[in-house]
């Protein structure tokens, strides 16, 4: 197929509701850090992204139901805008 990335729907570890769907690069199995320019949906959080990372301001990563926090935002080596996962606090699906 060609893919190289795989992609996660990643969800709220406490409440179970869907965050948002990610396209991980690379070989390892652990999602320590979210790029943020990775997240391939939903829409509304792609387009704040993008103007949050213009802008340099990103709010931590929280579930939209329970507001759990699920990760926080740093800026990762080559100045990329990433959240920081708490690791056991959300659960990941690999889709297909
Ligand atoms: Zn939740």
């Amino acid at each position: 197929m060609g893919q190289k990335y795989k992609e996660y729907d990643i969800s709220c570890g406490k409440c179970g509701t869907y965050v948002l769907s990610y396209h991980k690069y690379g070989a390892g199995k652990g999602i320590l850090r979210l790029y943020l320019h990775r997240i391939a949906a939903p829409k509304a959080l792609v387009d704040m992204y993008q103007k949050a990372e213009v802008v340099g301001e990103i709010p931590h990563l929280k579930c939209p139901e329970c507001e759990e926090m699920l990760g926080s935002a740093v800026i990762s080596k080559g100045q990329k805008w990433a959240f920081r996962m708490r690791q056991g606090i959300f659960h990941r699906k690999l889709k297909k």
